[in-house]
């Protein structure tokens, strides 16, 4: 698990979802502890001995390094929701451009919602690495796959490292796509039983499919 979880971490800062050292991945283990990125180190440079564990309150129980300052904004959900093995906390453009202005992505891309379940909501602002932005994060992420925190970045859940990198990238370009689409002229939105259609699909299976 700790590998999958370097592996995910060095393909986030290669698909440009992250810069440095900002944003941090994290995976349940079956004991039932948590693995997550360090703080302040650079994807490119990290290894599989950086890779820190700790339990579901933030005790830190291995590695050198301080596990990631955003640890809370994992903790709370791996608490809040059984069915999430898997937490990606990222930074990328044209998310964070709707995390500013505060305004959801709409999920006006055909499947878009069988990813995600259903428009990408966005969390009321609490400050960085703060219990807030986890509990904030908790009350809008029971049947999304992901949600933007306030003037700050976005947070995914599901169920594998690779799955919730899939949902950030998915994300990160149906903003862009959406930014641009505005830019053109007015957002035509999907038929409200195509968005249901495919948002029980999520529900029912893609949230958990291993
Ligand atoms: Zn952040």
């Amino acid at each position: 698990m700790k590998e999958e979880v370097l592996k995910t971490a060095k393909d986030m800062l290669r698909k440009g979802l992250v810069e440095g050292t900002a944003g941090n991945i994290s995976a349940r283990m079956p004991d039932g502890s948590i693995c997550i990125t360090p703080s302040s180190v650079d994807y490119e440079a990290m290894t599989l001995e950086d890779i820190c564990v700790i339990d579901v309150d933030g005790e830190q129980l291995e590695g050198e390094r301080g596990a990631s300052s955003e640890k809370l904004l994992h903790t709370a959900i791996y608490k809040a929701f059984d069915d999430v093995q898997s937490v990606i906390h990222s930074h990328p453009v044209y998310a964070t451009m709707f995390a500013i202005a505060r305004k959801p992505i709409p999920p006006c891309i055909d499947e878009f919602s069988i990813y995600v379940g259903g428009e990408v909501p966005v969390t009321e602002y609490a400050q960085s690495g703060t219990q807030n932005v986890g509990d904030n994060a908790v009350a809008v992420l029971a049947n999304r796959g992901a949600a933007l925190l306030a003037n700050h970045g976005m947070v995914a859940v599901g169920p594998s490292p690779a799955k919730v990198l899939h949902i950030t990238a998915l994300v990160e370009r149906s903003a862009k796509i959406v930014w641009g689409a505005t830019a053109l002229g007015e957002i035509h939105q999907l038929p409200e039983k195509v968005n249901q259609d495919f948002a029980n699909i999520y529900t029912g299976y893609m949230r958990t499919a291993p």
